[in-house]
């Protein structure tokens, strides 16, 4: 092989490497991780929700209402008339009271009725996520080892290539990645290319500008 040919096998060979380098990045699980959380937050937010529902106290303090508002009602019963004013003052606001606890309970027993049955399906889903993800596992394990297998393979060849191209080409190359075409004998940077290496470009030589850096080869694409 020329030394063009080995440069340009030398670009592909780094192109297809960076190619499933960005796949090897890639999580192939990230949908089913994604899901997972999400269901997983909901579940433990309406649990929350439930707990904080049926840990309130709303019942007992209408209980206790209740009970108020019975012994008001009794001694109301056995009252005189300058009693049965006082007492009705106190009564009113109690049973403004009795009836915002009720209101609250009502609400809370609606929310409690939309939430509960929510639970089985979300633990269903949970389950199933956590099933599918497991699932998933080999496949993405075995879609790592394959492009593991498919770098390895890469860099080996790679590792010829340069053994084969003297080492100030591959210097070059190392540092900036590219290769160039010269035009109309003429380097990237301009400079005109002294005619006895134009002639060793043409024989499939690389060249290195001495201005610019440039690594310099007869054709790009063969
Ligand atoms: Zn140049």
């Amino acid at each position: 092989m020329t030394q063009q040919q080995l440069l340009l096998r030398l670009k592909d060979l780094d192109e297809q490497t960076a190619r499933y380098e960005t796949q090897r990045q890639r999580n192939g699980l990230s949908a089913y991780e994604e899901r997972l959380a999400r269901v997983s937050e909901e579940l433990s937010v309406k649990t929350a929700r439930i707990g904080l529902i049926e840990s309130d106290s709303t019942e007992t303090e209408l209980a206790e209402i209740e009970k108020a508002i019975a012994r008001l009602e009794g001694s109301l019963s056995r009252s005189t008339s300058y009693d049965t004013a006082l007492l009705k003052n106190e009564l009113a606001p109690l049973r403004e009271q009795k009836a915002a606890l009720e209101d609250r309970a009502l609400h809370q027993m609606l929310e409690l009725e939309e939430l509960q049955p929510q639970l089985p399906g979300l633990r269903a889903s949970l389950l199933e996520v956590q099933q599918e993800l497991e699932e998933a596992r080999p496949e993405e394990q075995e879609r790592l080892d394959n492009l593991t297998m498919r770098l390895e393979a890469l860099a080996r060849e790679r590792g010829e290539v340069t053994a084969l191209l003297p080492q100030e080409v591959v210097n070059v190359y190392a540092k900036t990645g590219r290769v160039d075409e010269i035009k109309q004998g003429r380097c990237r940077c301009r400079l005109e290319v002294p005619d006895h290496f134009q002639r060793q470009i043409r024989a499939g030589n690389a060249w290195v500008c001495n201005t610019c850096g440039s690594l310099i080869i007869q054709n790009l694409n063969p």
